[in-house]
């Protein structure tokens, strides 16, 4: 497997002088209004050697690393609607790597370590910053649950420090640590914080663009040929495209293609929705995450909260949230950070999360060959972005899954071989 970072290829260099300093002054002079697209809008051909469905962030990373790292730039990626519109350009943007077991640990770190370098590797600022990311603990339950995660985490080499409760008044001096469920402690990863979700999208869409992949917006697919038991193409809204192969990353709707080609992915799909508030100077400079009464909350660079809690207990397809669970949300946020009852929320908005079982995602073979899926993120997978494409890209080129991917077969079900994240992915995203 190739390392994480870009070989530097022909296209990739190109697209680099498109953005050099004397294009950047040339265009000043003309008010910015002749600069070429980000990427092309190009008709289907008529076969790919890989097709990706779904242009979320997963999708992008996909095909992007096919093109640059993996020498296959016959790639197609086929989005229904518009880059990012799905989950991607709908999360909290909350990036981290402190999940209990080596499986979840080899994927995040390979993802936190590539996120490192991300805005240098496309050339395009993701705004990723590491801010820190703590977790508190409210009962003697939760701390035993960051004691053992903790330790995990250490044992894989990844950071994390306990943390007293006085710590945490130091570091949040707005924090109410004697809430209803008093703060007893805390977890806190340094190198966790955030990023730009829409500029992940458009990053990688503008170097995979630039490595030759045709990204097709506006395309849904609606059917996967199968022949033989081998996929050769799929039905969309603009007609059939045939494909050597087929890399899912539907997210949310990655049952409804499952269906398409005859087998049934062990999903299910609820609405998650989140809440920004009216801008404010700057109050919190880190991620602060409550599993114990339902709440997250960081500050964007506009200075707006952002704020999430669980999924609705139902399962939907429809991209809003219920009433109740803003309250649910509203009233912890409250309870630990009285000052933001003054606050009003602006805006409310929900994505459709597709959750297994064990709280892991899958990345696998299925049972139609050279058809591969990535999905079950549910309600964590943007911080994945970079490690999921990467190694869903070199497994899609190889025929087989690499080594960070390999624990998330779909075959876990069966074997019974599950990743329980459950804790580490409760409210926390
Ligand atoms: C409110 C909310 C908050 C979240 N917060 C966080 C967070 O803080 N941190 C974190 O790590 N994760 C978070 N997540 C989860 C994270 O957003 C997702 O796991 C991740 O973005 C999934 O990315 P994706 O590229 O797989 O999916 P998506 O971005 O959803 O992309 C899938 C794409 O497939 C397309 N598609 C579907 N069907 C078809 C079809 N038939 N034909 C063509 N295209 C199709 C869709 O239109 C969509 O654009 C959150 C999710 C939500 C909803």
């Amino acid at each position: 497997m190739a390392g994480p970072s870009c070989r530097q290829s022909r296209y990739i260099d190109d697209f680099m002088k498109a953005y050099s300093l004397f294009s950047l002054a040339r265009n000043a002079m003309s008010y910015h209004r002749n600069w070429q697209r980000a990427w092309r809008s190009p008709d289907p051909k008529s076969k790919y050697d890989v097709v990706i469905i779904g242009g979320g962030g997963h999708g992008l990373a996909t095909a992007y690393y096919l093109a640059t790292q993996c020498g296959i730039n016959n790639v197609a990626v086929i989005e229904k609607g518009w880059l990012g519109g799905g989950n991607t350009g709908r999360n909290t943007t909350i990036v981290r790597s402190n999940y209990l077991l080596d499986a979840s640990a080899g994927m995040y770190e390979h993802a936190m370590k590539l996120w490192e370098g991300l805005s240098q590797e496309l050339n395009y600022n993701v705004m990723f910053s590491q801010r820190g990311l703590l977790h508190l603990a409210h009962s003697v339950h939760d701390m035993q649950e960051i004691g053992r995660r903790g330790n995990a985490i250490h044992l894989n080499g990844i950071d994390s420090e306990f943390l007293t409760p006085e710590q945490v008044k130091e570091m949040l001096p707005i924090i109410n640590l004697n809430c209803r469920y008093p703060v007893m402690g805390g977890l806190l990863q340094k190198r966790g914080g955030t990023a730009r979700h829409d500029a992940v999208a458009w990053g990688y869409a503008r170097g995979a663009d630039a490595a030759g992949v045709d990204i097709i917006q506006n395309c849904e697919v609606r059917g996967v040929r199968v022949e033989s038991n081998t996929v050769v193409g799929v039905e969309t809204s603009r007609g059939f495209i045939g494909a050597g192969k087929v890399g899912s990353v539907a997210a949310g709707h990655s049952s409804v293609i499952a269906e398409m080609a005859g087998f049934k992915m062990p999903l299910e799909c609820y609405p998650l929705q989140a809440l920004v508030s009216e801008p404010i100077k700057p109050i919190i400079d880190c991620v602060v995450m409550s599993n114990g009464i339902h709440v997250y909350v960081s500050q964007s660079d506009k200075g707006e909260l952002v704020v999430g809690s669980g999924s609705d207990a139902y399962n939907s397809y429809s991209q809003r949230g219920s009433f109740d669970l803003i309250e649910h949300t509203v009233g912890p946020l409250c309870e630990l950070f009285p000052l933001f009852s003054r606050l009003r929320m602006l805006r409310q908005w929900a994505g459709i999360v597709d959750v297994t079982v064990d709280r892991s995602p899958i990345l696998s073979k299925t049972p139609v060959k050279n058809l591969y899926f990535n999905c079950g993120w549910g309600t964590g997978g943007f911080k994945a972005t970079p490690g999921s494409g990467h190694a869903f890209a070199h497994s899609i080129a190889a025929g087989e899954m690499n080594e960070i991917a390999a624990p998330f077969s779909i075959d876990r079900f069966n074997s019974g071989a599950l990743i329980d994240e459950g804790a580490a992915a409760a409210v926390a995203h």
